[in-house]
């Protein structure tokens, strides 16, 4: 079933043949509501719509459209608490975090976005070098793509599709959003706020569902897949769109480094790490799940790491206070057992959490935020996405071994060097194979809508957020223009022998860039174009 952005709440079944979706809170396992499973009809529709309505959408000028995205930042607003308690609900997330991590940064990118898309989309003139002197020039303009189809993970449910979904509209598109079927409450809020802004009839179509219905949009003919998930999920993504040579955004999953030199400030780094480790309780990408630490000052760091995360106050997410609340699933949270039952079993020593949270509620999926040390490159818990609230410690000698350590892997999408240096931040920075890389700080950079985001190796291809991320919805279109139409081209057929001797002339000297060795050759070349006017 398609849900239009008028639909607002989850909708009750009307006959038994409607297929479901059920949303639960995974912090009590109670039912919050349920809404249709997409079928491929339905994306299919939902992307006719869309195509429909980007017709006139994206003929509108950035002012108009940005005067829509400001609209509908006054509705988030307005609802500021309402859509906060309900992504802490759906996700399980502690309210300040629903706060801190997705709201805040979300307006934020709004107002960007809607002020700054005409800037960054300028049509851009490109320096073509010789060829001015013919008479040419060349300018980029950026076209709107058409139809963007966003599918996006539960871990960050409403920042995540919602910056995308504004980038695509600002830059002129219509948008299919398929959220995840663990937080489809949150994906409707997203078509409810821009309905309620006045955006017009069907330009943005949420279609709730599952695995199936996201394939369903792959496969629906869009004109981009911007993709947020899993590496297996990405990989089938990016087989369907091959098919369709559909182009494809793939943010993947994350396995980042931090890495804490002898020079670093402690106290800070180690809060760093805390946070950058349990943060949503560890369901973020870009957490930190590797932390390497100088042999000088891992005792230190380790004690002080140990101190905060068992000073850390697991509860509800809607509880006064909450640092870490629940899981997403089970499934997620039996991961997390698993990688530390595996690094337990090799001689990993756990030393604080390490269990799944014994004051939960009853069907609650917590888990304990849990530090390791005695780890190494051969268990799981160093290799595969965790996910989930466990920060792994393991101490280096050398520059050289931090960096080797940090790039032995195959992910690549965030990492961190903490060190008073920053000479040495910046140099070590650049040898880790990472799409963002931050110097002293950790986790938070897709909350800045100015920078990319987007990892390389099997973290992802293509970039969200900034100026790369806002190329990523739009064509750049070449537009070349000869102002001197009235003379032939040299190189256009009548391939005489002095024309012939030309293009050798051409070869060594016009190729060479120089506007010197051209001149050389400006007679034989200006007969050339009279002799061809002559023959005309
Ligand atoms: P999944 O890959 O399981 O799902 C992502 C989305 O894809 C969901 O909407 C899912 O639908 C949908 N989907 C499932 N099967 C298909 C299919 N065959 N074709 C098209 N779409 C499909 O990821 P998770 O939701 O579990 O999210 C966690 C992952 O996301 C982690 O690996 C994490 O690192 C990554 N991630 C990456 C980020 C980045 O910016 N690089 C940011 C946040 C998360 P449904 O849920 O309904 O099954």
């Amino acid at each position: 079933m398609v849900t239009q952005i008028s639909q607002t709440q989850a909708v009750p079944l009307q006959t038994e043949a409607v297929r479901e979706v059920v949303s639960y809170d995974p912090a009590t396992g109670e039912e919050l509501g349920r809404v249709p499973l997409g079928s491929a009809e339905d994306v299919a529709r939902a992307v006719a719509r869309a195509r429909e309505a980007q017709k006139s959408w994206g003929t509108l000028s950035f002012r108009e459209r940005g005067a829509l995205v400001m609209r509908a930042r006054a509705v988030v607003l307005e609802e500021l608490e309402e859509i906060g308690a309900l992504i802490s609900r759906e996700a399980g997330k502690p309210e300040a975090e629903s706060l801190s991590m997705e709201l805040v940064p979300t307006l934020d990118l709004m107002q960007f976005f809607a002020r700054r898309s005409a800037r960054l989309l300028k049509p851009e003139t490109i320096d073509i070098g010789l060829y001015r002197f013919l008479g040419r020039s060349s300018k980029i303009v950026y076209r709107p793509l058409g139809v963007v189809g966003i599918i996006s993970p539960w871990n960050f449910p409403w920042a995540i599709p919602l910056g995308e979904v504004v980038m695509a509209l600002m830059a002129g598109n219509g948008v299919v959003l398929k959220p995840s079927e663990l937080t489809p409450l949150v994906g409707l809020k997203i078509g409810e706020v821009f309905r309620r802004a006045g955006l017009p009839e069907g330009l943005l179509e949420v279609v709730t569902g599952d695995g199936s219905t996201g394939q369903a949009l792959t496969e629906a003919g869009v004109d981009k897949i911007m993709f947020t998930g899993s590496v297996a999920t990405g990989r089938r993504v990016a087989e369907a769109a091959a098919r369709r040579l559909t182009p494809v955004v793939l943010e993947l999953g994350g396995k980042d480094p931090m890495i804490v030199f002898e020079d670093a400030d402690i106290e800070a780094a180690s809060s760093a790490a805390v946070w950058g480790a349990f943060a949503n309780s560890g369901q973020a990408c870009a957490s930190v799940e590797r932390c390497y630490v100088h042999e000088r000052v891992v005792e230190e760091f380790t004690a002080r790491v140990v101190e905060k995360t068992r000073a850390l106050r697991q509860q509800t997410g809607a509880s006064e206070g909450t640092d870490v609340a629940a899981m997403s699933s089970e499934r997620q949270l039996r991961i997390v057992e698993e990688h530390i039952r595996e690094a337990v079993s090799r001689g990993a020593r756990v030393l604080a959490g390490g269990a799944r949270w014994k004051d939960a509620p009853e069907r609650g999926t917590f888990h304990e935020p849990t530090v390791l040390a005695g780890v190494n490159h051969t268990m799981d818990v160093m290799r595969e996405e965790t996910f989930g609230p466990v920060l792994p410690l393991m101490s280096f000698k050398t520059e050289e071994e931090a960096v080797r350590l940090a790039n032995d892997s195959q992910f690549g999408l965030t990492a961190s060097v903490w060190t008073r240096d920053i000479t040495r931040g910046r140099r070590v920075a650049e040898r880790i194979e990472a799409g963002t890389v931050m110097v002293n700080e950790v986790l938070y950079t897709h909350g800045i809508a100015q920078t990319p985001w987007g990892g390389v190796k099997q973290s992802g291809l293509g970039r969200t957020h900034g100026r790369l991320g806002l190329l990523e919805m739009v064509a750049p279109q070449h537009i070349h223009v000869n102002r001197l139409a009235r003379l032939h081209d040299a190189w256009w057929f009548g391939y005489t022998p002095e024309a012939t001797r030309l293009f050798r002339s051409l070869a060594r000297r016009f190729a060479t860039g120089s506007a010197l060795q051209t001149m050389l050759i400006s007679p034989q070349l200006l007969r050339r174009l009279l002799d061809k006017r002559r023959r005309h």
